[in-house]
């Protein structure tokens, strides 16, 4: 677990003079950064940079006179938008669901294609929307996230108009992810007019943020065609893929060729090649109840499953992928796709009707992540009711609040 740090109460937060001031008293010194990677992308003066568990501080060297006073970085912070400080502060009653919202419509898809399949966590909708989205020109790069060449267990967002890098980042890394860094590092990657973004529900948040500040920031953001997002019950600490690797797969970090998430049968294995190729697999199960003990504070209260902001969201296409993985049988693959947009439903079609993505329609009942999610949340708010502040809950990282 991170180490504990001077905890501040959002309700006694002052007005602060500057955007750096702001996020430093309010997220970060909380610890209610959730890694998006939003403040990095959209610093003019490089204020911040990750830490080694995935979560953002500011750059020791960093001396704050230097801020420009922009306030960019507490505008586009996911943690310190309005909403999510009332949510904090008064809405999280312990029996209040966590919403869902209306959706246009329900269904399961999958990708028709079995090599994407195979790579993908559950049906590979997602890749299959990407692929069809990119070849029929709708948008002309994407921002996905893989896996880091040299350090495979760290997640590596990119924005990319390569159709084998898109299948390449297939699956999902379950670890804390600046996925909004990909936007500051395209430069790189060609310059990309339209673009899908794959992401979080924060960074879904973040993202909305970033949008209405389009003209003010460090560089140019695309125009977003379509946001996908994964439904989260939580992410992981870096702290956590290190420790499965060492601890339950016995394989030292340095021999470590490349790590998947959820390879193989439906649901999957966490599976890492060492660089002598030999395989080393733990089962879904024991991977989700190994990470429990490295869940990022913010997370912990964090009550989006999904945002309600994206086009179009994902989830497994089985209820409850850790009891299937538990029970040593495996599943088809699909994907539960909820519609929220026009712009989804229109995506969703045509990649139906050109024939990437198989699809059926399908009443939405239940998800072991969700539930799991209502579970923490509800532990949470007793803490949060009891005492009435966010003080309480910063003083008590080393609460397992992961079941
Ligand atoms: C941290 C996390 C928590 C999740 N929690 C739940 C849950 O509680 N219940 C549930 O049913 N599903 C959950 N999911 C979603 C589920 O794991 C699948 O991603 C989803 O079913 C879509 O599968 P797919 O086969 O269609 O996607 P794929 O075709 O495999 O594509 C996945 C896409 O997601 C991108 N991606 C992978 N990891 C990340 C990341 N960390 N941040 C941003 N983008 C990423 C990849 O670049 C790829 O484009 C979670 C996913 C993540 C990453
Ligand atoms: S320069 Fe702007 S974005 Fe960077 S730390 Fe200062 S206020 Fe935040
Ligand atoms: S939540 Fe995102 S924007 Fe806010 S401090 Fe953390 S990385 Fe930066
Ligand atoms: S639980 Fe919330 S804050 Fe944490 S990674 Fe998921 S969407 Fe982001």
């Amino acid at each position: 677990m991170q180490a504990s740090i001077e905890p501040v109460s959002l309700a006694e937060a002052t007005p602060c003079p500057s955007g750096v001031t702001a996020l430093l008293s309010n997220v970060l010194c909380g610890d209610f950064c959730c890694g998006c990677g939003a403040c990095i992308a959209v610093c003019p003066r490089n204020a911040f940079q990750l830490r080694a568990d995935g979560i953002v501080e500011l750059r020791p060297s960093y001396d704050t006179v230097l801020c420009r006073g922009c306030f960019l970085c507490a505008r586009v912070c996911p943690s310190l938008e309005e909403g999510s400080r009332r949510r904090f502060e008064e809405r999280r009653a312990a029996r209040s669901p966590v919403g869902l919202g209306q959706t246009r419509a329900t269904v399961r898809a999958w990708a028709t294609s079995n090599r994407i399949r195979k790579k993908a966590s559950s049906g590979g909708a997602v890749t299959g929307l990407l692929l069809w989205g990119l070849g029929s020109g709708l948008f002309d790069g994407t921002v996905v996230t893989g896996r880091n060449a040299e350090k495979p267990w760290l997640p590596h967002p990119m924005l990319t108009s390569d159709p084998e890098m898109v299948v390449e980042c297939a699956q999902s890394t379950y670890a804390i992810t600046p996925a909004l860094t990909a936007f500051r590092n395209q430069q790189g990657c060609g310059s990309s007019d339209s673009v899908a973004v794959v992401g979080l529900p924060c960074h879904m948040r973040a993202l909305a943020r970033i949008e209405q500040l389009r003209g003010l920031l460090p560089w140019k953001l695309p125009k977003i065609a379509v946001r996908l997002e994964l439904a989260c019950s939580s992410a992981t600490l870096i702290s956590g893929a290190k420790s499965l690797i060492q601890t339950v797969c016995d394989v030292r970090l340095d021999q470590v060729a490349e790590v998947k998430y959820r390879e193989g049968d439906y649901p999957g294995c966490f599976c890492i090649t060492t660089k002598d190729r030999r395989k080393v697999s733990v089962p879904f199960w024991q991977m989700v109840t190994h990470f429990q003990q490295f869940k990022p504070w913010r997370c912990q209260v964090c009550s989006d499953w999904v945002s309600g902001l994206a086009d179009l969201s994902f989830a497994d296409g089985t209820d409850d992928p850790f009891s299937l993985s538990r029970s040593g049988q495996t599943g088809v693959r699909q994907s539960f796709v909820f519609v929220w947009s026009r712009r989804g439903e229109d995506l969703l079609r045509s990649a139906v009707e050109t024939g990437y993505l198989g699809c059926e329609e399908s009443i939405f009942k239940a998800n072991a992540g969700l539930e799991l999610k209502k579970k923490r949340l509800a532990e949470a708010t007793k803490v949060l009711n009891g005492r009435g502040n966010i003080e309480l809950l910063a003083n008590i990282h080393t609460r397992q609040w992961a079941l």
